[in-house]
């Protein structure tokens, strides 16, 4: 039998959730290894490599894209420098798993999502939560009817961001900094998985409180309408210790409660009360982004899609924008779907 060939990934960016989470999900896929790491800095390209077992530090990306064991990358590197990364990626003929927001405007996320499909390359986006067991039951029962017709959702994802987080996307707006491009974004991603709905409205208002400079966010409440009828209201933050995470779905016979999972891990608790009482469901938890990568690798194989494509990275995006700019403007903002 023919070995399949092994595939070489080059990480472009020395970034925390590469290094917290996506080395080891990409080492969890059999076959798929860690060859390279890019940053804008030789030395802690080096120092990165050396950390985490890689063969190659390079101190640019051209450096990596050339390199012939290199066959996919996984961009994390600042939001501003994701759309040029990934042209040169699909220029390169190499597979694509990019971070989000895919970019900071709707013009950039489709020149990549056109450029990857141009070159023939599979591209992604890194929406960890879709891949949480949790989400993936509640997604089940409310299109398998176990609700009902839904009609509102409630996320909780007001969170405290670490102290060794709080850097560019405090004082950055050029990085796309602040709290909707970061973890709106997420939310909407992970309310189209559940509801296989698209939004179509944004409104909210944003704060300044305490952590983020002037001109940047946060935190959010925003809410979106879907083309279903379903409103949503969505608190996100920076700078809240306590609250803990959740979302709720309710529906005409009966609603989720998810507590504990808007996170990176995979944890969490779901509810379901109906007619007949309150249920506690069973959850088979699993890691996030081993997951996701998974989906990822099988379709570079050519088996399936992506757990999170590059069009769902698109639209996620466009809700988050939509939501900045009713922010900003303080008007019910439409959602630019350029699918639609
Ligand atoms: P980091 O701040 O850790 O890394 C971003 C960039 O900052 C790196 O590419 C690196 O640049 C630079 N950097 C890192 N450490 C240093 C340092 N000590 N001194 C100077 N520069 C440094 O960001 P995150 O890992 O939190 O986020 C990266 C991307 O991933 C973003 O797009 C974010 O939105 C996304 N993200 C996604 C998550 C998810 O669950 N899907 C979770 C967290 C983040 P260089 O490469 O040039 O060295």
């Amino acid at each position: 039998m023919v070995e399949p060939k092994r595939q070489g990934w080059g990480l472009i960016g020395a970034s925390t959730i590469a290094a917290e989470h996506m080395v080891g999900a990409i080492r969890a896929q059999p076959g798929h290894q860690v060859v390279a790491v890019a940053s804008s800095s030789a030395a802690r390209g080096q120092a990165f490599a050396a950390q985490h077992g890689i063969a190659a530090g390079y101190g640019a990306v051209d450096a990596l894209l050339a390199d012939p064991a290199v066959d996919i990358v996984y961009i994390s590197t600042t939001n501003e420098l994701h759309r040029d990364q990934v042209l040169a990626a699909a220029a390169a003929g190499k597979h694509v798993l990019c971070e989000k927001p895919l970019a900071l405007n709707l013009d950039d996320a489709l020149a990549m999502l056109r450029a990857c499909r141009d070159a023939g390359v599979v591209m992604a986006t890194n929406h960890h939560l879709r891949n949480a067991a949790t989400h993936r039951k509640i997604r089940e029962l409310v299109q398998g009817g176990a609700i009902g017709r839904p009609l509102f959702a409630r996320v909780f994802h007001a969170v405290f961001l670490p102290p060794h987080l709080q850097g560019w996307r405090l004082d950055k707006p050029q990085a796309g900094g602040g709290v909707v491009l970061d973890i709106t974004v997420h939310d909407a991603d992970t309310l189209r998985f559940i509801l296989g709905a698209e939004p179509v409205e944004a409104l909210g208002f944003t704060q300044t409180a305490s952590m983020a400079r002037e001109g940047l966010a946060d935190g959010v409440m925003a809410v979106l309408r879907f083309d279903n009828g379903v409103l949503a209201q969505l608190h996100d933050a920076f700078t809240v210790r306590h609250a803990g995470t959740g979302i709720e779905i309710h529906g005409e016979q009966g609603s989720i409660v998810g507590r504990n999972v808007m996170t990176q891990q995979p944890i969490g608790e779901l509810l379901l009360r109906t007619a007949a009482g309150e249920q506690v469901l069973e959850v088979a938890h699993e890691s996030l982004y081993a997951r996701g990568v998974a989906r990822f690798c099988a379709a570079v194989a050519g088996n399936g899609q992506p757990a999170a494509s590059a069009e769902d990275g698109v639209l996620s995006l466009a809700a988050a924008l939509a939501v900045a700019e009713a922010c900003q403007t303080g008007r019910a903002t439409r959602v630019a779907n350029p699918f639609a």
